[in-house]
């Protein structure tokens, strides 16, 4: 590296010489070699340039004695061209590559979430004790009959289509094998079945052992087609097109070569060591006709039994799209906001590219609505559900199940540090390092997802009961629930809902 190539590092290792007993977990638990011992001086040391914030060493630094802080390196002040920006165009030219990252958007851009306040019921309509009350959180998702048919004796026909099963309106969003390890999926697997869910396989294809979770998968065919075969498609409870990405709407994804190993070669059906590169488009759709050959193909595949996803990202004019979707044939369309995580993308596409979840599911819901066609299909949102209080904004906002992943992460012990492209994931998450993986115990991880999502069901029944309302079906898209506040009329329009106050 040239000299003048030299950035000083975002974060700092800060020791406590005091605390430090010298033991060197930190440095066995950095895949990235940050810690170091210097036997002259009996010391540890740190090279704070290979440092990207996961927090492990931190955790399990017995004596505590670790933190990572922002380094207090500045350059001259500037509100145009601030450090990241400076940072970058160096990088850039000292490289001449596309500048990488992961997980999702982490840009200053409205979180309108946190802009929505939820109702609640005071002397009318009073409340309802989920402790004491029903409450219901199942949902089906899939087309529903517009109306009631009779056959010729006059007995009402079974119209209904393939529907899935949720026990609690989340599922776990996609994430490939190859992606994130074998672990992390055996941990999604056990935890989407105890929980009467879903995770979906992403596009690497379905690894032999999770065969067994077949009826709480669903299993995804992207532009690159891989792992996909008969089987496969037969093997979940459904199948979901991905169309698009939030994180990355408009391209394609890209499994570096040296992910490629072993079981995910296998299971994806290419060599070990070649890239995985998915086109941008899928080669065989270029209309809303070509996307209904695929739909009706994969339904002909297995038999009518399987609900259909088509997974769009949200982007300008994603209600269009999802109109057209909606007429496709398929039974669910998933909306991927902006900020959805991703195990590689380029950062200017995730960073600039596609709008916030909640524009992209108002607008959609309302959308089918006015068309007469909301009936035909469910809608999932995903793209940054954080919080039990997202989902039941999602849910008023129209949507009938909300997709969760960078969450399902961090209850595996992700910290968000988002290097998961570079394969050395310190959790055994992001990573196909074997030494790697084996940090992370399918068991445990399965039980705190289910502890995460349990916990949120215990939330989200708090707060139906809060608004009197005692099932998830008839807070779908009851708008009146929620109220917005700093928003502009433009936004609240598009949100459908009204200023608090009013
Ligand atoms: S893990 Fe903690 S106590 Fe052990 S060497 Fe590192 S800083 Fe020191
Ligand atoms: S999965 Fe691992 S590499 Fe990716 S952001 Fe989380 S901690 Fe970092």
């Amino acid at each position: 590296m040239e000299a003048f190539d030299f950035i000083y590092p975002e974060y700092e290792v800060v020791r406590d010489g005091g605390r430090c007993t010298v033991c060197r977990v930190c440095e066995r638990q950095c895949a990235n070699g940050v810690h170091a011992y210097d036997p002259e001086r009996g010391v540890m040391l740190a090279d704070e340039t290979k440092c990207v914030d996961c927090q492990r060493c931190v955790c399990l630094c017995p004596a505590r004695a670790l933190k990572i802080v922002e380094s207090g390196n500045t350059f001259r002040r500037n509100e145009n061209w601030t450090a990241p920006a400076i940072s970058e165009v160096c990088r850039q030219a000292g490289s001449g590559g596309v500048l990488l990252s992961s997980m999702g958007n982490p840009g200053k851009y409205p979180v309108y979430w946190d802009r929505m306040l939820i109702n609640a019921s005071q002397v009318t309509n009073p409340p309802i004790d989920p402790l004491r009350e029903p409450m219901e959180t199942r949902t089906f998702l899939g087309a529903k009959p517009q109306r009631i048919e009779r056959d010729e004796k006059g007995r009402i026909k079974n119209n209904l289509a393939p529907q899935l099963e949720l026990e609690v309106p989340v599922m776990f969003s996609a994430m490939s094998y190859g992606s994130i390890s074998y672990n992390a999926h055996a941990a999604l697997a056990r935890a989407a079945e105890e929980l009467g869910t879903y995770y979906n396989t992403g596009e690497g294809g379905l690894h032999e052992d999770f065969y067994r979770y077949g009826k709480n998968t669903i299993v995804q065919v992207a532009s690159g087609r891989f792992g996909v075969h008969k089987d496969y498609l037969n093997a979940g409870a459904a199948i979901e097109i991905k169309m698009g990405q939030g994180a990355k709407p408009g391209i394609g994804g890209h499994l570096p070569g040296r992910k490629i190993v072993g079981d995910v070669s296998r299971t994806r059906m290419i060599p070990e060591g070649s890239d995985a590169i998915s086109p941008a488009p899928h080669h065989d759709i270029y209309s809303i006709e070509d996307l209904r050959q695929l739909v009706y193909s994969l339904k002909e595949a297995t038999g009518y039994k399987k609900p259909v996803i088509v997974k769009i990202a949200a982007v300008h004019n994603v209600a269009a799209i999802a109109s057209g979707v909606a007429r496709s044939g398929a039974d669910v369309i998933a909306v991927d906001g902006f900020r959805g995580g991703t195990g590689a993308a380029p950062a200017r596409i995730r960073d600039n590219v596609g709008i916030p979840i909640e524009l992209a599911l108002a607008a959609v819901d309302q959308r089918l609505r006015e068309e007469g066609i909301r009936g035909n299909v469910s809608v999932v949102a995903g793209g940054s559900i954080r919080s039990s209080a997202d989902i039941v904004k999602a849910v008023a906002l129209g949507a009938d199940a909300v997709y969760i992943a960078t969450a399902a992460l961090l209850a595996l012990g992700c910290r968000l540090c988002r290097s998961c492209h570079q394969g050395r994931c310190n959790w055994g998450i992001a990573t196909q390092r074997p030494e790697l993986v084996r940090r992370l115990d399918p068991e445990a991880g399965a039980r705190r997802l289910v502890n995460l999502v349990t916990a949120w069901k215990h939330e989200i029944e708090e707060m139906m009961g809060g608004m009197g309302i005692n099932s998830i079906e008839a807070l779908r898209g009851n708008r009146l629930m929620l109220r917005g506040v700093g928003m502009t009329d433009r936004e609240l329009e598009i949100l459908g809902i009204r200023h608090a106050g009013e």
